[in-house]
């Protein structure tokens, strides 16, 4: 998808710090970190959002390379996923990805 960065990334047409990738799937770190840990998984083709995966496979890979991420950073115990969907949620990034956080302690409900 032209001009989206998330598929930038996924191209290596701009950098990141890869910390899981598969056939379908890349992790990379964020660039604005609001944990110890804070990747985003994505898949590798372009889905805008959570509504939009109709895939049920490749949730489920998108769900096991979050938690791997959280385990292979030590995290496997305590950690936070979040999919913002919509901009009404937070979504600005309209390539769907996980966040995958973890290191602190986190609050219920989230803001
Ligand atoms: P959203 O607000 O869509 O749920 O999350 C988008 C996330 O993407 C934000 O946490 C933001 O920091 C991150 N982000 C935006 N642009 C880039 C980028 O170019 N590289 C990386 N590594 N993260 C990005
Ligand atoms: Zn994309």
């Amino acid at each position: 998808m032209p001009d989206c960065i998330f598929c930038k990334i996924v191209a290596r047409e701009i950098p990141s710090q890869l910390v899981y990738e598969d056939t379908d799937v890349v992790a990379f770190n964020d660039q604005n970190p609001r944990a110890p840990l804070h990747a985003l998984v994505v898949p590798r083709r372009h889905i805008a959002r959570l509504a939009d995966l109709d895939d049920a496979a490749l949730a489920g890979k998108l769900a096991l390379a979050a938690t791997k991420v959280a385990k292979d950073a030590g995290h496997g115990e305590s950690f936070r996923l979040v999919v913002n969907n919509g901009a009404g949620s937070g979504q600005s990034v309209f390539h769907l990805h996980f966040h995958v956080l973890g290191g602190r302690p986190f609050s219920w409900p989230p803001g």
